[in-house]
């Protein structure tokens, strides 16, 4: 039946059946060139995030072995309390308009700010300040000392430094010298002060 079909096809019918097929093979054609287009695009996408993702790699990486290099603090000032001068310690407290003082200072000032008279709140901590703080190296002010300190340790090193001067401990002597060699200088200076001791 089909055979017979076939064979008694006009070439009208041909001609339809030729066309059905090149129509088909032009959007298959069309559907590979387009296969191929989007692929590349999606290739271009993918080279694009891997390069983003490359970059922030690269930034991360650049600013952790960065992370050595240091960064100088040209005032001092900045890292101490504004009231009484002295090393601002953690924690570090601020009154609601974000003055800091140290905490004996606040104590002192029955918890109103020195400089806006609003009261501190003992849950303001100011981080900020404690990480610029804990963050902080100095180096020791002792002449000959190289050592270089973090900036909370500096009180407790400047109390242990070799290179600290003292001053005699004899009365109306002004001299100042080491640690180690201040014996020394008690006993060729001042025997007869040491005598009547
Ligand atoms: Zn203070
Ligand atoms: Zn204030
Ligand atoms: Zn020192
Ligand atoms: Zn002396």
């Amino acid at each position: 039946m089909l055979m017979m079909d076939f064979i008694n096809l006009t070439s009208f019918d041909m001609f339809m059946i030729g066309s059905l097929l090149l129509v088909a093979f032009v959007l298959l054609i069309i559907y590979i060139f387009l296969n191929i287009q989007i692929k590349k695009v999606i290739d271009v996408i993918n080279l694009s995030i891997i390069m983003d993702l490359t970059v922030t790699a690269n930034k991360r990486l650049a600013r952790k072995t960065s992370a050595h290099a240091s960064v100088a603090l040209l005032d001092q000032d900045v890292l101490e309390c504004p009231i009484c001068c002295e090393p601002l310690k953690i924690p570090i407290f601020q009154c609601i308009n974000g003055h800091l003082a140290c905490t004996p200072c606040w104590k002192k000032g029955k918890n109103i700010c020195p400089s806006c008279q609003k009261p501190v709140k003992y849950e303001f901590r100011c981080r900020a300040m404690e990480k610029v703080v804990e963050a902080a190296r100095v180096s020791c002010p002792n002449a000959g000392c190289k050592k270089n300190i973090s900036y909370t340790n500096l009180s407790s090193h400047e109390g242990q430094c070799v290179f600290a001067q003292f001053y005699s401990p004899i009365r109306d002597c002004n001299y100042s010298c080491l640690s180690k060699d201040l014996f020394n200088h008690v006993r060729a200076n001042h025997r007869a002060a040491l005598r009547g001791l």
